[in-house]
């Protein structure tokens, strides 16, 4: 059996959720019992986000093979339970850089290489790599929005893909936006209209129209936007802003019958999808027992999405404890300007998440150590566990001028023989230059009679990361002389992999990024038992 392709594109404006509607589809087919598989497209020329500001792209999201990604790839784990990997996000750098390669390599024969159609066959081969006798559905979701210059070779290498099939292979869906104008009090579908005559105009006409709205689409207006962009009336869609949860959308589209009529689309018989335990976490969301205020403490602090997957991990650390979580976004700038107890005094909880560079280091440090000494559980991820190491350097060990080689390095600050956190080579020896990225899935043996042990409940268990700096091994005795704990460490590397303190209700760090592989229905176990901490400690629960 050949895959069933479906191509996803967005009109009106941008950020309207089609990475959230695109897994929830997925989420739902998958309950199916249906095999899916999920793809973005970025029509931007940096060949990754990988070196994209967290400001003007949110959270680059990694892989267990290492990929460096767009943040919609966390969506698509998150709701479809399905590690994504190098072949989940393609960018038009990407594409461009592997044609240019090949003509450079002389496969083109001499041919003048072009867009059409040298570059819309590599995009082509970009989605069909997904295809693969085990594979029923592959949903292909294109970043921006229709009418951009940077989004035409692929609309037009879906239209192409979509002659070349068979045509109940392959299904439109186009996810627009209907205003609600609050001054009339009504809703408009010109936008949409147009969108819609866009596409017609590069050759595609949407099989299905996903319409996001502040308030629901009447009747009436769906018979006008069914007539009008010429779709069926049963396939206009309503998806309006959820109450509580993002995770409600994957029931608002299933009582639409989305799924059903999907795969009535590609002639699938597959039974009705079971989301029971779906649907018991969001009766958790919307009627939790406790709330607890959780602190985190990053640069990029103002933009939601550059912490995007850390946020999300909380959420389920506080579902799988019946618990809200409510997020203190503190700038880490900030607490040097104003001080840690100012800024960081009721929280339950302390969280620094991942990061780069010197400025903000002074204000995590701070507030890590307000963490520590005010016995208010922490949880460090990344960069917040070598700014916990530093911070124990410098106000435990007495190591008062202890850095990050990294500051050294990009700034010239500090003294290289105190760096507690260093570049490795690749025979784990201090090095001061090169070191690469350590990037995506690496082991980490846990240390029994551990808070990291107890949580995972495992002895071995696998994180991604993405890091060039590491704890210095040449420092790790100086730490634990001062009683700091290694409660995991690479088991080939011996490389430090999390970090705790025995005197202390619950303080853990990890050099990994956790928040990757957390789930709504199966929290991360270290988010799990942080959220329980932080519980703990407001008094919402004994212990
Ligand atoms: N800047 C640190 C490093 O490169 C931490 C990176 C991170 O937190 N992802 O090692």
């Amino acid at each position: 059996m050949v895959s069933k392709f479906i191509f996803v594109t967005g009109g009106v404006v941008s950020s309207l959720g089609k990475g959230l509607t695109t897994a929830s589809i997925g989420l739902l087919l998958r309950a199916r019992g249906l095999s899916v598989r999920v793809q973005k497209l970025d029509p931007y020329i940096n060949v990754d986000p990988g070196t994209m500001n967290p400001f003007q792209h949110g959270e680059v999201f990694v892989t267990d093979d290492g990929a460096e990604t767009d943040l919609d790839l966390g969506h698509y784990e998150r709701f479809i339970d399905r590690p994504m990997s190098q072949e989940s996000n393609y960018t038009t750098g990407r594409i461009y850089s592997d044609v240019i390669e090949r003509e450079r390599r002389g496969e083109y024969l001499g041919a003048t290489v072009q867009v059409v159609p040298h570059i819309t066959n590599a995009i082509k081969e970009a989605f069909t790599s997904l295809e693969s006798d085990d594979v029923d559905v592959i949903m292909v979701e294109l970043g921006g929005t229709v009418g951009d210059i940077e989004g035409l070779p692929y609309i037009e290498a879906f239209r192409q893909f979509s002659l070349e099939r068979e045509d109940n292979d392959v299904m439109f869906i186009h996810l627009t936006l209907i205003p609600y104008l609050s001054a009339s009090g009504e809703v408009k579908t010109k936008p949409t209209q147009h969108s819609v005559q866009k596409l017609r105009e590069y050759g595609i006409q949407p099989d299905m129209l996903i319409c996001r709205t502040e308030v629901h689409v009447s009747e009436d207006h769906k018979e006008k936007i069914a007539l009008f962009c010429n779709v069926n009336k049963k396939r206009v869609i309503d998806e309006k802003n959820v109450d509580h949860s993002i995770y409600e959308v994957p029931i608002m589209l299933r009582d639409q019958c989305v799924d059903a009529t999907i795969c009535k689309h590609f002639g699938i018989e597959s039974k009705e999808p079971v989301i029971t335990d779906w649907e018991k976490m969001i009766q958790t969301v919307i009627n939790p027992d406790h709330d607890v205020e959780i602190a985190v403490v990053g640069k990029y602090i103002a933009l939601t999405d550059s912490y995007k997957s850390v946020y999300e991990a909380l959420t389920h650390g506080g579902i799988a404890n019946k618990s809200k979580v409510t997020f203190r976004k503190v700038e880490a700038e900030e607490i040097e300007a104003q001080g840690a107890d100012k800024l960081l005094a009721g929280v339950s909880g302390v969280l620094v998440p991942g990061g780069f560079g010197l400025r903000g280091a002074e204000g995590k440090m701070a507030a890590i150590k307000w963490a520590r000494e005010s016995k208010v559980p922490y949880l460090g991820l990344c960069y917040g566990l070598q700014c916990a190491v530093i911070e124990y350097a410098r106000n435990v060990c007495g190591v008062k001028d202890a850095i990050s080689a990294e500051w050294f390095d990009e700034e010239g600050v500090g003294d290289l023989s105190k760096a507690f956190v260093a570049l490795m080579d690749s025979q784990q020896k201090v090095t001061a230059k090169g070191g690469t990225m350590r990037l995506g899935a690496y082991a980490c043996s846990l240390k029994k009679d551990t808070l990291a042990r107890a949580a995972y409940d495992a002895e071995i268990v696998r994180e991604r990361h993405r890091h060039r700096y590491e704890v210095n091994p040449e420092k790790v005795e100086t730490l634990k002389k001062h009683g700091m704990t290694i409660s995991g460490r690479n088991p080939d590397s011996q490389l430090v992999e999390i970090i705790e303190l025995a005197d202390h209700p619950w303080f853990v760090a990890t050099q990994a990024h956790p928040e990757f592989k957390s789930r709504p229905t199966n929290a991360h176990p270290l988010f799990k038992a942080f959220i329980n901490a932080a519980l703990k400690h407001n008094g919402s629960i004994d212990g």
